[in-house]
């Protein structure tokens, strides 16, 4: 007998669940490939376990459980801190191998030093930064599987081929004491991609684009499956701008088809990294079925901002030009790549930025990465920094979800900003009167040029 088709939400379900087909509306137990967790949510997570399986409890897979410390951590509240100091001890009781921690001593305890300033490094040999970067840097994210995290952008993963979505600390806490879940199967959505991106218009205008389209509510337990030849001709950095918003429309998580790309990027990391190498990738099949499928033609699309007080309030940046900004911000798990700081510098470079303009690179690789990339003999790092963008070392989410008072780059009073972030609904930046307009790197960055929202093909041939 023929099976029926299943998209490819539905095909990591099924493996994922021992059964042979699910549907949407199916609830089922799924067997969890990796577990992430970070500095906000770990201490309930670990809380939740230990309440539920024990004080002296031990976690089902010690190898499929990754721990992050990332959101507050360069500042000087105390309670972030210990936070991190949480997440340290749990990890040497458990004897955890994946944790990616501030300072190099096992049994220390982390407290950022204020005196020494934002912008240098204050951080130990194994951290990485924000969480949804590290992941695939470090070889966790593989096709076919499934990854709950305690973050709502842990859809991201979804561009590597996997079932990946955000869980509440109590489901976390279920997770790491038996390692399943029970999840109701999504339905699915198609975004057919069609075409090749102009010049100026990067993959956060796609997603933009169609959260524009859908609303901001449009995918609601849905998944956001991406195919088409549009979407073949991406990097593995723009499915993961993509993948990472599908939360931003209400999406429970966002997938792509599994290519070449995708499994050169993947071995590479893996191997890197010795982690987990084999993986099993969910194929498309013919006649699949979704509740919208739509066409989406590449060559169409303009640079194109969210504007306050929601990811769906879509316009081209043509249009805001009038709308003038206090401050520009690159940085955040969708925008802080490093193939998006060098879209940025691409546009500043030789130029000085008008307006206060924060950078924060995802991750420490991508610090190394500036400094390493030399164009025209300068660093990237100095290429940024000659043109008044205020760079830290300290990679980390950072002012992207306001966080403390003291954190780099934080509204800390109504302004208008122009970011490279993924959220803006009042208050995500900070100060609850701010207005947040989110934007691609070179949109970014050509407003902060020019202290008004600026469609970037102005300074890009
Ligand atoms: S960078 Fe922003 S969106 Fe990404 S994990 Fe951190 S807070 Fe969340």
């Amino acid at each position: 007998m023929i099976p029926s088709p299943m998209t490819l939400t539905e095909k990591v379900l099924a493996r994922a669940s021992g059964k042979t087909h699910v549907q949407p509306g199916d609830n089922v137990w799924v067997n969890v490939d990796v577990l992430m967790t970070h500095d906000v949510c770990g201490p309930g997570t670990i809380g939740v376990f230990k309440r539920e399986f024990g004080k002296d409890a031990k976690v089902w897979d010690r190898n499929r459980v990754v721990i992050i410390p990332d959101h507050y951590i360069f500042t000087a509240d105390s309670m972030s801190n210990r936070n991190v100091d949480i997440l340290r001890d749990f990890v040497r009781e458990q004897e955890l191998p994946y944790f990616y921690d501030v300072i190099d001593d096992p049994s220390g305890h982390w407290k950022f030093d204020a005196s020494q300033g934002q912008l240098q490094r204050q951080y130990g040999s194994r951290y990485t930064g924000v969480c949804h970067t590290t992941l695939p840097w470090k070889g966790h994210t593989r096709p076919g599987e499934v990854l709950f995290g305690t973050d709502s952008h842990t859809c991201m993963a979804g561009a590597f081929n996997q079932f990946a979505t955000g869980i509440g600390n109590t489901d976390a806490g279920f997770i790491l004491g038996t390692g399943k879940l029970l999840i109701k199967v999504p339905e699915s959505m198609r975004f057919y991609l069609e075409g090749n991106l102009p010049p100026g218009v990067m993959a956060k205008d796609v997603i933009l684009h169609v959260i524009g389209e859908i609303g901001f509510d449009g995918a609601t337990y849905r998944a956001m499956q991406w195919e088409g030849p549009g979407v073949h001709g991406m990097s593995m950095d723009d499915r993961m701008t993509i993948a990472n918003m599908a939360i931003e429309a209400g999406g429970k998580n966002g997938i792509f088809p599994c290519d070449q790309k995708t499994l050169d990027y993947v071995r590479e990391r893996v191997e890197e990294n010795g982690t987990k190498s084999a993986f099993e990738p969910a194929e498309i099949d013919r006649d699949q079925s979704f509740v919208y499928d739509r066409v989406f033609d590449l060559s169409k699309l303009e640079p194109t901002v969210a504007c306050h007080p929601d990811p769906g309030n879509r316009k081209t940046a043509k249009e805001l030009e009038h709308v003038t900004l206090d401050r520009a911000y690159i940085g955040s798990c969708t925008g802080g790549k490093t193939s998006d700081f060098l879209a940025f510098a691409e546009v500043v470079r030789g130029k000085t930025v008008k307006i206060d303009t924060f950078g924060v690179p995802a991750t420490t690789k991508v610090v190394q990465e500036l400094k390493d990339t030399l164009w025209g003999g300068q660093s990237v790092w100095q290429i940024l920094e000659s043109a008044g963008v205020r760079l830290t070392e300290n990679a980390s989410c950072a002012a992207c979800l306001g966080g403390p008072v003291d954190t780099f780059g934080r509204l800390n009073k109504p302004m208008k900003c122009i970011s490279a972030t993924n959220r803006n609904f009042p208050g995500r930046m900070g100060n609850k009167e701010s207005e947040v307009y989110l934007a691609s790197p070179y949109t970014v960055a050509a407003s902060a040029l020019t202290g008004h929202i600026t469609d970037p093909r102005t300074f890009i041939s």
